[in-house]
């Protein structure tokens, strides 16, 4: 049954056959999309999908986490009238509250994650394929989180929707202890021994 339909496979089968498990399963997700529109329920849809690659990913990684994890997440994030220069360096943040931003990087910088803030999709793809993650984490819209399931079916992603109450691309916001707890969960801990300040600066955005 599992070799003729992937989206049975669990666990270790699951990684080892990712990426066809992830191309048959977005034909779904993709095929049925119009239907769902048409019935007002697309963006539940979606997320349901989601739920779904989340709780394989979770199974495969229940018994051995992950080592080697890239998080992405979207640039509209950041509060829009914050001049914290945090694409080029999230220490640029001020940690002032006003936006998510502060509290992952704490969260970040205590636990040594590696993580990336983009502005555009494709870069996060180009990036992604080089880091040859065994994870990816991946806060975004509920489009991009399709089509990054979509675009990079090779690599095992754990993928948690923004919030827009705002509307689309501006002053968005997510769930940083859904987040934190994802991690927690999911991989290896790098935090080290001792004591580790989070960054603090002086300034408001
Ligand atoms: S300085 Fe404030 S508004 Fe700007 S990115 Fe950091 S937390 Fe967000």
């Amino acid at each position: 049954m599992a070799a003729a339909w992937p989206s049975f496979l669990r666990g270790g089968a699951f990684l080892r056959n990712r990426a066809a498990v992830m191309r048959q399963d977005s034909l779904w997700a993709h095929a049925f999309r119009p239907l769902a529109r048409r019935l007002g329920l697309e963006d539940a849809w979606i997320l349901s999908f989601c739920g779904y690659n989340n709780r394989r990913v979770r199974n495969a990684f229940g018994g051995h986490r992950a080592r080697r994890v890239l998080i992405l997440l979207p640039h509209c994030i950041q509060m829009a009238r914050c001049k914290a220069g945090i694409l080029d360096e999230l220490e640029a943040c001020y940690d002032c509250g006003l936006c998510p931003v502060g509290d992952y990087m704490n969260a970040a910088l205590l636990n040594r994650w590696e993580g990336r803030i983009f502005n555009r999709s494709h870069k996060a793809y180009r990036d992604a394929r080089e880091y040859r993650p065994d994870l990816i984490v991946a806060v975004s819209c509920t489009d991009r989180l399709l089509k990054g399931l979509t675009k990079l079916p090779e690599i095992p992603s754990y993928v948690i929707p923004l919030a827009l109450p705002h509307g689309m691309c501006v002053d968005t916001d997510f769930n940083v202890p859904h987040l934190l707890a994802a991690m927690e969960s999911l991989v290896e801990p790098r935090r080290p021994h001792g004591e580790v300040q989070p960054l603090r600066r002086e300034g408001i955005a």
